[in-house]
This record gives structure tokens, sequence and C-alpha cells, in this order.
């Protein structure tokens, strides 16, 4: 186990006066950018917002901010907030930021991807910042308000003013971070931690819960049954529920006794596949933290990829399944792939990978 110092800030630690005269420039008005622009405000800091003509335009200017265009929201602001999607921060930066930075200035990014893989290359006249929330934009402001603060990765990436640190700090206590802690993280690092949850843990922890069903369905119990009692009671989020809020060694004592001792003697006997797990785990954290994950997303192969594994995904496996049992229950049906076009005739049969791909997902719907 290598032991690394970590380095983590509250409130005492920053001056807020590092920030007077300044002018914070929020570039995207979302699910973030609302949220900290609003935190920013409140604290007393003056805050312009930077978005096209639209409905977040709008909700900016009903909130009481000045809007501009992008380009004049970088020509006025000192602090750059950048708060869009990241997989399109890279072409709004060269065509309408980059050409409007001046020095003295501070971009600061909620998410360490682009920098971390080389996909923006900020000018070194400015200061480079990380501040990403460990929290939804809704519970940025929610715990803002309620005084509770939440946790962020924060980094000083490029420190052209050499007072990058300080403001870095100041601007995280306007945010309320500081109230619970900052914790400084570099900018691979937050990318890195922010993708294998997503993709190291998220399968593993998927693949455990369909085998689960699977068993059980296999063994003769109802679908409706085995589907509410794993999904939709809602009894595993109390799980991790109680491991927030007691810790991880601690959480079991909030269950009955039998529970606590079924819990513990069925760990053991999972110990014999964790070094499989870990295999696997390494191999994704490997791929992730070489760029090759990222270099892989920018690829065509990897977007019509993902186009028809999100198109297979809920029509085969427990996808149907499900479908039919939610109808029975009178549950709403959501459709949050009806967006997804199903790939041309032309990518299939261009595409080996991509048959093979739908190869896989048949064996797949064999449950
Ligand atoms: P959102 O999707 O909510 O961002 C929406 C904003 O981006 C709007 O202002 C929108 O304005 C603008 N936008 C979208 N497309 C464009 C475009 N082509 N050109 C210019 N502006 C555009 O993003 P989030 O707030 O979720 O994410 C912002 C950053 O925060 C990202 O780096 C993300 O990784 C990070 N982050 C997000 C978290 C989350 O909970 N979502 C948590 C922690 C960090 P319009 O469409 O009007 O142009």
């Amino acid at each position: 186990m290598i032991n690394v110092k970590t380095n983590i800030y509250y409130e005492k630690d920053a001056d807020l006066s590092i920030l007077k005269n300044k002018i914070v420039g929020m570039i995207g008005y979302g699910n973030q950018g609302r949220s900290q622009a609003l935190n920013m405000r409140d604290f007393g800091l003056e805050v312009i917002v930077g978005n096209r003509d639209d409905e977040y335009k709008k909700m900016a200017e009903n909130d009481g901010f000045k809007v501009y265009s992008i380009e004049e929201a970088v020509k006025r602001a000192d602090m750059l907030f950048y708060l869009i999607p990241d997989e399109i921060m890279n072409e709004v930066f060269e065509q309408k930021i980059l050409p409007n930075l001046h020095e003295d200035q501070s971009i600061i990014f909620a998410s360490g991807y682009n920098i971390a893989f080389d996909l923006l290359k900020p000018p070194e006249f400015i200061d480079v910042l990380l501040i990403a929330p460990r929290m939804i934009g809704i519970g940025v402001r929610e715990r803002f308000l309620n005084k509770k603060g939440y946790f962020s990765f924060i980094y000083v990436h490029q420190n052209a003013s050499g007072k990058a640190k300080q403001n870095l700090l100041a601007l995280c206590k306007a945010l309320g971070t500081l109230k619970l802690g900052a914790i400084e993280v570099s900018f691979k690092q937050e990318a890195v931690l922010d993708l294998f949850t997503e993709q190291g843990y998220g399968p593993a922890f998927g693949r455990v819960l369909l085998e689960t069903m699977t068993i059980l369905i296999k063994a003769g119990y109802p679908v409706e049954a085995v589907l509410i009692e794993l999904i939709l009671s809602g009894q595993l989020k109390s799980i991790y529920k109680n491991i927030t809020e007691y810790g991880l060694s601690k959480y079991i004592q909030a269950y009955p006794k039998r529970t606590q001792y079924g819990i513990l003697r069925n760990e053991i006997d999972y110990k014999k596949v964790a070094e499989k797990i870990a295999n696997i785990q390494k191999e994704v954290l490997e791929h992730i933290a070489s760029g090759g994950f990222a270099e892989e997303w920018e690829k065509w192969f990897s977007k019509v990829k993902f186009k028809v594994i999100k198109f297979f995904a809920p029509r085969v496996g427990f996808g149907p399944k499900e479908k039919k049992v939610r109808k029975k229950l009178s549950l709403p049906e959501v459709d949050l792939f009806a967006e997804v076009a199903y790939p041309t005739e032309e990518d299939i049969k261009n595409s080996e990978k991509i048959q093979e791909e739908l190869k896989d997902f048949e064996a797949y719907s064999e449950y």
C-alpha cells in the first residue's frame, strides 16, 4: 500500500479579499454553472454569465445575472469557470475562448478530463485551476444553503500569476465547498478516479446484480418479486446510505444481528472471486490511466459501437422483462434511449468489430 500525503483545505485556509474587484465569468449555466454562480454571488462576488442565446440564457437572466456572449464574457471576466459538457469543451475553447483570453486570467475546470488527457491546451499566460465538486449541481446549491458544504477535488495546474493557490482557495470558499473540505488531487487523478468509478466499479456492480436476479429467476422465483426485492423497492439504496453515514466497517451495525451474521459469513466466501475481479479492474485502470480510454473514445469506431450498445441494451437481457413488469405494476416507462438512432446498415457492414459486438449481445440476451 502506497502512503501518499494528502492536502485537505478548509475555510480557515482561504482569504476572500484576494478576489476583491475580480469578476467571475460562468461559461455555461447548466447543472453546475447555475448552482456555482448562485453560490458565489451569495458570497458577495460579482458574477456574469457567458452563454448562447437560448433557454439557459433566459434562466440566467431570470436569476438576475448579466448575460453576454461567450466571447464577450471571456473578455470581461478575470476568473473563468468553464462549465459546459466535457465533450464539446475543446471545440468551444478553440473557437470562442482562446482568441479572447488575456493575461492575469484564470480558467477553472470542474472536471480533469480534457487537461489530463491533453485534449485541451490552455496558453501558458493564464492560471489553470481545478475545482471538481463530488456532487451534482443541485447538491452544490442545497449544501451551500444549508451550510453543510460538500467535498471537492482541487488543484493548481498552471500558476502564471504566482497567486493561483490563494485564488483557488478563495474561490472554493465562495463556492461553499471548504465548509466540508477540498482535497488536493491532480487533473489526471480526478479524471482517472471519475472514469474508474464509472468503468471499474459500475459494470462490476451491475454484473453482480444481474447474476443475482438471474439465479433467482432460474430457481423459480417470480420475476416481479425479484425485481421488486432487488430494485423497485429501493431497499438497496439504504445500504449505500448506511455506508456513507456509518462507514464501510460499521454500516452493518445498522442491521439486525441475523442480517449482520449473514453478510459477514458470506463475505468470506466471496473473497474467492476477489482476485479475478481485481485483475479485470487493474486492466480497466491501466486502460484509463494510460490515456487509452480517452484515445479510444475519440475514435469513430467507439461512437458507432456506443450507438449499437445503447440501442440494444434495453432490448436484450433484462430489458424486455423489466419493461413487462413495470407495465404490469403500472410504473411509468421513461425511454431514456429514445434519442438513439439505430446504426446504419452501412455502419454495421463496414465493421467486423460491430458484427462481433452484435453476436455478444445475442449471447447476453439469453437471460
Ligand atoms: P451541462 O450539460 O449542465 O452544461 C450545460 C451548459 O453548457 C449550458 O449553459 C449550455 O448552454 C452549455 N453548452 C452546451 N453545449 C454548448 C456548446 N456547444 N457551446 C457552448 N455552450 C454549450 O454540464 P454540467 O454542468 O453537468 O457539466 C459542466 C462541467 O462540470 C463538466 O466539466 C462536468 O464534467 C463537470 N461536473 C459535472 C457534474 C455533474 O453533476 N453533472 C459534477 C461535477 C463536475 P447552451 O446549450 O445554451 O449553449
